[in-house]
């Protein structure tokens, strides 16, 4: 039986980028059926919403999709697709490995760390009052003289129930895939109350794993420091949402960027796997951007669909076509306007052939 995937091409470079993983991913020896449906701008005109239900309907039905990228429309409406999708059908994980394929130019030899962040809550619920208003009045009331009567106020919430799905999965994680540790990083010494909160319940989970996953805890500043200096030291973190927003672009960054980065959202009854990147407008349509972080996308939804020799041989061929150089997006090259760098196709397409010889 094949599995039936629900394929979303997306905008700007989306549907080029998807082309090329849809091609890799069909020769990997994994059987997809997949049902394409049309979001964002492109859709926005016909359907009155760059997200319409029938997108949702399919991804719930099939409960796997593989999305290009979406450009957030300006003014009006629903303000981003990917965060609607991602509360619309509760999407908590974001899942982010990190990890240095040789022949990727980076400061960082061999790193290797996966980012679970939560995908929410914390200052990102949009729980938020501009200046002057009577909301954001009364919360000045409710403070009792801490904030300033001008002051903007975002909420911060974090949950026990949010902090324990989300170190679980970092564990359970951890543990089907042979990662030796988890680290959970907030900062308590100054939030106490929330990220206070988001640690004990990460001990409590912790207990759980023990003689099978270490724990440890970092502050947030400090872990960003520990990362530019000795990444190896670590393996999985877990952490809120802002927290894990910014750490994840940190650790992508240690790893060769962004045409490198996969990416999941994962709940749990669904996941959507697509790449860090947006959608490059000023490159759309030029077959010049780099395939590889979308297929790596590709190979995180086959180890969901538990393909993972499928799963295992995209990730090698990717790795060859990479290391040996040649038949690379601009990206990849020592400068970005070597002659040689092949297109988005061209490079998907030598993927295609490493999985075939
Ligand atoms: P972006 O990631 O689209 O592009 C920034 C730059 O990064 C590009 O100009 C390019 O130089 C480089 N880049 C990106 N992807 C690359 C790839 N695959 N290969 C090589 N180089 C690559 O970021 P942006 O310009 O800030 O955002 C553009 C649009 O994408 C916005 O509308 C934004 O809202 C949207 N966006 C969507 C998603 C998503 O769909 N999940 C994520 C981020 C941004």
């Amino acid at each position: 039986m094949p599995h039936a995937v629900t394929l979303i091409p997306g905008d700007g470079v989306g549907p080029e980028l998807t082309e090329a993983a849809r091609r890799v991913i069909d020769s990997s020896g994994a059987e997809i059926a997949w049902e394409t449906q049309q979001a964002g701008v492109a859709v926005m005109e016909q359907e009155g919403t760059p997200l319409p239900d029938r997108v949702l309907d399919s991804i719930r039905r099939n409960k796997v999709a593989l999305k290009g990228p979406i450009t957030t429309p300006r003014g009006g409406g629903i303000r981003s697709v990917n965060v609607a999708l991602r509360k619309r059908l509760d999407l908590y994980t974001c899942l982010r490995p990190c990890k240095h394929y040789p022949g990727v130019r980076t400061r960082f030899e061999g790193v290797d760390l996966v980012v679970v962040r939560e995908n929410t809550e914390d200052l990102y619920a949009g729980v938020e009052f501009e200046e002057g208003t009577a909301e954001a009045k009364q919360v000045i009331g409710l403070a009792g003289g801490r904030i300033r009567d001008d002051a903007a106020i975002s909420i911060k919430p974090i949950s026990a129930f949010g902090s324990e799905r989300i170190v679980e999965f970092a564990f359970r994680y951890a543990l089907e895939n042979g990662r030796r540790k988890v680290t959970a990083v907030a900062k308590d010494n100054i939030m106490k109350a929330t990220d206070g909160l988001f640690y004990r319940t990460a001990r409590e989970v912790a207990k759980r794993y023990e003689s099978k996953v270490e724990y440890d805890e970092w502050l947030v500043d400090a872990m960003c420091m520990q990362l530019v200096q000795k990444p190896e030291l670590y393996d999985v973190l877990v952490l809120p949402n802002l927290y894990g927003d910014i750490l994840s672009d940190l650790c992508a960054g240690l790893v060769g960027g962004l045409g490198v980065a996969p990416g999941a959202n994962i709940g749990d009854e669904v996941a959507v796997f697509e790449a860090i990147h947006g959608s490059a407008p000023k490159y759309a349509g030029q077959n010049k951007v780099n395939p590889t972080a979308l297929i790596l996308s590709g190979v995180l939804m086959l180890r969901h669909l538990g393909e993972s020799k499928a799963a295992d041989r995209v990730e090698q061929a990717v790795a060859a076509v990479i290391a040996e150089g040649k038949s690379v997006t601009y990206d990849l090259k020592p400068t970005r306007d070597d002659p040689t760098a092949v297109g988005t196709r061209e490079m998907g397409e030598a993927i295609v052939a490493r999985l075939l010889s």
